[in-house]
């Protein structure tokens, strides 16, 4: 249930419809929009039937809504305005296209750096590179770990460029707060509940990819995990679903695109890496989500994807970056929204 304010509404009529809330053993998610605050209302169904009309009866309150969806706080029902998640200089969700790149895994610091300068003359504004791997077999490169990490932090200060990289439970998460800008819960995490929360009580803006066999209800509800505990600072990812036809990686479900931005105000980017599972495929891929509404990509690049210790056949090279980031560009511009940094080369 979510209680909208009246445009005038004061600090003092707020004040008292929250404590209200609380005193009815309920709790309260505050948004405070453009032109008026929401305060969302979560817990026991019966108890909230039972404050409805005393609500919607004190002042400053224009109207108390029932939000049907299972999934509240990251609802387009709750909140109709577009959530903007800043990380660095990269706005997720405004009219811009983040470009997220960098390689698979972070695996030296050459490695690493030399991609990073790339990807940034390219024209991307988030670095991305995993230094915790949740690979297939327990026999695969598994990162570098804290080493990582601090490579990627080495990148950033070089570059300028925000990171995000991967945490996949509760002590790498820890590891990546303190170094990173943004926390990615990969695919196959998507239903860590433990580590959803955590990721909420943390407060650092999330990427959260969406597994290979989630409904979007699913995705939704994973990401409820997080806002649920108090923070809103979700982007959420299409990265592909499990596939029968072994030409792709996964399928890339690119109506997941304006459904998702049909049913939550959060940003949704899309990654055509992981999907394509081969080279060829991501520029592709990556046209046809900016073209159908997506917010921004993740793509894999690597300087010697040959030699890489992970997804080689999947990361492009600096020169295929570049091209991709032109036709993204022209496509962005083709449905009014820009690329930044390609718009200013
Ligand atoms: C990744 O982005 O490095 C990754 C492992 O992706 P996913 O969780 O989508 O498989
Ligand atoms: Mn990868």
């Amino acid at each position: 249930m979510i209680v909208i304010m009246q445009p005038g509404a004061d600090l003092a009529q707020t004040e008292s419809v929250i404590q209200r809330v609380r005193d009815a053993g309920l709790s309260v998610h505050r948004s405070e929009g453009v032109m008026r605050t929401i305060i969302g209302v979560i817990g026991d169904d019966s108890t909230k039937e039972q404050l409805r009309s005393m609500l919607e009866a004190m002042d400053g309150v224009e109207r108390v809504v029932k939000v049907l969806q299972p999934f509240k706080l990251v609802s387009r029902e709750y909140l109709q305005e577009n959530t903007v998640v800043d990380v660095g200089n990269a706005r997720f969700g405004g009219p811009e296209v983040v470009m997220i790149a960098g390689p698979c895994s972070v695996e030296s610091r050459d490695q690493t750096l030399t991609v990073a300068r790339a990807v940034k003359a390219a024209g991307a504004t988030v670095l991305r590179g995993g230094a915790f791997k949740p690979r297939t077999s327990p026999y695969s490169f598994q990162g570098l770990e804290e080493e990582g990490l601090r490579i990627l932090a080495d990148a950033r200060a070089e570059t300028g460029l925000p990171v995000v990289t991967e945490a996949m439970d509760s002590r790498s998460l820890e590891l990546v707060l303190r170094y990173c800008n943004m926390v990615q819960i990969g695919a196959r995490n998507m239903q860590n509940y433990t580590l959803l929360r955590e990721a909420g009580r943390a407060g650092a803006p999330v990427l959260l990819k969406r597994g290979p066999s989630a409904t979007l209800e699913e995705f939704l509800l994973a990401a409820e995990y997080v806002a649920s505990e108090g923070n809103g600072k979700i982007v959420l990812c299409e990265r592909g679903l499990r596939a029968f036809d072994g030409y792709t990686r996964f399928t890339l479900d690119i109506s997941a695109v304006p459904v998702l931005k049909k049913l939550t105000h959060l940003p949704v980017i899309v990654d055509p890496s992981h999907a394509a599972g081969k080279r060829d495929y991501v520029a592709p891929l990556a046209r046809a989500a900016v073209a159908a509404g997506a917010d921004g990509l993740i793509v894999e690049v690597h300087n010697e994807p040959e030699k890489a210790l992970s997804d080689g056949p999947q990361q492009l090279r600096e020169a295929e970056f570049g091209e991709l980031m032109r036709k993204v560009a022209t496509i962005a511009t083709a449905i009014g929204r820009t690329v930044p940094a390609v718009s200013r080369v």
